[in-house]
């Protein structure tokens, strides 16, 4: 019975899809009912390309806030929903305008690289974007000498490893879903499986970073794992990326980070996705100015495109 309540439900998803003219897009970090559903499930990079390139009327956005803002700000004559309100980023809010603002004071030379995972305040006082699969070459490539990163500092210290030219001031903002993996679980599920390659995302604390085979954005995860010959990798990300490899690459196995779990992105179920198509919730409002000052920044991103 309740199988085929999920399957109607499924059936409605995909009917009215069609119907509004919508495009559904999902983040590698939902839950995977969800990304089956989505028409492109990807990275914010990914996803934020996928939105500029849509001529549907509207963006279901499976995801969280930012993510969501980031495709009005591309797209702002079209309807982008977020099926849940509740899906915010913790790290995202750990930022404001009047916080950065305060900042750039501080380093007035300096340009201000923002993480996508930032409101659209914080992007509209930005020089430019940056994701996680493009940070380095987004800092490698502007011409500041100085550079304030906002909000992920331990995206921070790992980009400044890789561009010694250059002096990065991080804010202290931290995802605590990555923050939360610790070099002690590592070790344990290296235990249990010694050939596995340890595949660590560049949200995780230096400690984490040092004894990882591989560090890369989520996107950068499914070609590592495609192109090595190890049979099974350890992934050190959001356990939502499970489904995603395992769909993609079904002849190899992947092994989560107990407890590695968004609730932000959790919050986004079937049947939000469902109710967010039939009532056209939550629709996405940004003041036009903010869209103006905030588009540059991502613009800029996008036209240095996509690292590693
Ligand atoms: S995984 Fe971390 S950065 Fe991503 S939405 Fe959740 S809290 Fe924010």
């Amino acid at each position: 019975m309740v199988y085929d309540m999920i399957g109607d439900m499924v059936s409605e998803i995909k009917k009215l899809k069609m119907e509004k003219e919508a495009v559904v897009l999902a983040h590698n970090y939902q839950i995977g009912a969800v990304q089956d559903l989505a028409d492109f499930v990807g990275d914010s990079l990914g996803l934020s390309y996928e939105a500029r390139k849509t001529d549907k009327k509207m963006i279901v956005f499976c995801g969280v806030d930012f993510m969501a803002e980031t495709a009005k700000i591309i797209n702002p004559d079209k309807i982008v929903l977020l099926p849940n309100k509740y899906a915010q980023c913790p790290m995202a809010a750990m930022i404001d305008a009047n916080s950065l603002t305060l900042f750039k004071k501080e380093h007035p030379d300096a340009a201000v690289v923002s993480y996508v995972n930032t409101t659209a305040e914080v992007k509209a006082l930005s020089d430019v974007c940056c994701t996680s699969a493009n940070a380095i070459k987004i800092v490698k490539e502007i011409p500041q000498e100085e550079v304030i990163f906002v909000p992920d500092v331990n995206l921070a210290l790992y980009v400044q490893r890789f561009v010694k030219n250059k002096k990065i001031y991080p804010w202290p903002g931290y995802c605590y879903t990555h923050k939360g993996i610790k070099p002690d679980v590592i070790k344990e599920l290296r235990n249990g499986y010694p050939d596995a390659p340890v595949v660590v995302h560049p949200e995780c604390t230096p400690e984490l970073i040092d004894i990882a085979d591989k560090v890369s954005s989520t996107e950068g995860m499914i070609k590592y794992c495609r192109e090595n010959d190890s049979h099974t990798f350890i992934i050190a990300t959001e356990t939502g990326m499970i489904h995603r490899l395992k769909k993609e690459i079904p002849d190899k196995d992947f092994i989560e980070i107990p407890n590695a779990i968004c609730a932000a992105q959790k919050h986004v179920r079937l049947e939000d996705l469902y109710r967010s198509l039939v009532e056209e919730i939550y629709e996405v409002k940004i003041p036009d100015e903010i869209i103006d000052k905030a588009r540059i920044p991502i613009d800029r991103m996008l036209e240095i495109g996509r690292g590693e």
